[in-house]
């Protein structure tokens, strides 16, 4: 701590991203990351826009991607918000949408950027317990609030609130946004995006670092209603006003309009997903059901920090979250295939020999 400090982030705890290990020869399964190369459509758009045309700022408003966007979700561009990833959009979201003084709601369990935003911006929060079986219960939701913020399908859980659960919170507290974080949805979640043009206080945000394997491009995006999206554009050209660089603009546009290379991967890591779900259950691991690109499991016999050990040594990286109920579990992301495999001869051969008890 140096007194240099200004007064308020003396006391911030920031997020934690998951390791990014240098040097060769992981398997990365901690981050979420699809396996997969992104659209060769985007990598070419991407080198076809490194020219002298880099000297100029790019478009504010990223217009035409927005176009695309709108498009690809039958929406105008008026309903969509730009961000440098899910998480600057994210940011905006609480400072412009949930900053009312009544606490925001969101699960015990839930994405642990949340409660860093609130802290950073100075928002009031509850936890909302998910039940016994981590599932939402909307009628918690019931009582008073400045705002709810839900993954869907949820993280580290996987587990997804069907659509009729998302109507409902919107039903029972019109007077509040409902931010929908739609990071996991295309593994196999119903979209809200549905719903945006008939619920004025519904915000869903995506983005194109998972299932569009995308995340080193940073892009994430939010759609609503626009008087929601003008709030967030306030906001914006309040902190950076060209948060879309050239390169990501152009990549990402030809992304969202690759819906061929975007429903192979997804539909690939599916399929690994289920593959290794069962694999996993087969040795013992109880797994929650996944609608995401990753499985939260946890083994009875073999405490989650042994196998997080055991397997660092084979250079496998999963993630594991230091918080009450979810200690004995490993958050798993889908690798490739081959990836999968080995993680389960890797986990066999723990398991038999058996991991030390109290690491
Ligand atoms: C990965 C993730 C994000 C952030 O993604 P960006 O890379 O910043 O677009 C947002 N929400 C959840 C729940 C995530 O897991």
């Amino acid at each position: 701590m140096s007194p240099f400090w200004s007064p308020g982030i003396r006391g911030l705890k920031a997020y934690v991203p998951g390791e990014q290990p240098q040097g060769g020869g992981w398997t990365k399964l901690n981050t979420n990351e699809c396996p997969y190369p992104p659209s060769s459509k985007a990598l070419q758009r991407i080198a076809e826009a490194v020219d002298e045309r880099l000297r100029l700022y790019p478009d504010p408003e990223g217009t035409a991607l927005q176009q695309s966007i709108a498009t690809h979700f039958d929406l105008t561009s008026a309903h969509v918000f730009l961000g440098n990833g899910s998480d600057e959009v994210l940011g905006h979201v609480f400072l412009g949408l949930l900053k009312h003084g009544l606490p925001i709601l969101f699960p015990d369990i839930t994405y642990s950027f949340y409660p860093v935003y609130c802290g950073l911006y100075g928002i009031a929060f509850e936890r909302v317990p998910l039940d016994a079986d981590f599932r939402v219960r909307t009628d918690d939701y019931r009582r008073p609030h400045g705002g709810i913020v839900l993954p869907n399908p949820n993280a580290p859980t996987g587990m997804a609130l069907p659509l009729d659960g998302i109507e409902r919170l919107l039903q029972q507290s019109p007077d509040t946004v409902l931010v929908v974080d739609e990071a996991y949805v295309d593994f196999g979640a119903q979209s809200a995006v549905g719903l945006v043009a008939r619920y004025p206080n519904l915000l869903v945000v995506q983005t194109l670092s998972k299932s569009r394997a995308l995340a080193g491009l940073r892009v994430g995006f939010a759609l609503g209603d626009p008087g929601l999206i003008q709030g967030l554009d306030r906001v914006k050209n309040s902190f950076n006003s060209y948060p879309m660089d050239r390169l990501a603009l152009a990549g990402a546009q030809a992304a969202i309009e690759d819906v061929e290379h975007f429903e192979r991967i997804t539909r690939m890591v599916i399929h690994s997903r289920e593959w290794l779900a069962t694999q996993l259950q087969v040795m013992g691991f109880e797994c929650l059901p996944s609608s995401a690109n990753f499985l939260l499991a946890r083994h009875p016999a073999h405490p989650a920090r042994a196998l997080l050990a055991a397997l660092r040594e084979q250079r496998i990286l999963v993630r594991h979250f230091e918080q009450d109920r979810i200690r004995e579990h490993l958050r798993i992301s889908v690798g490739t295939q081959p990836e999968c495999e080995r993680l389960v001869q890797a986990l066999e051969q723990v398991l038999r020999l058996g991991a030390p008890a109290n690491m």
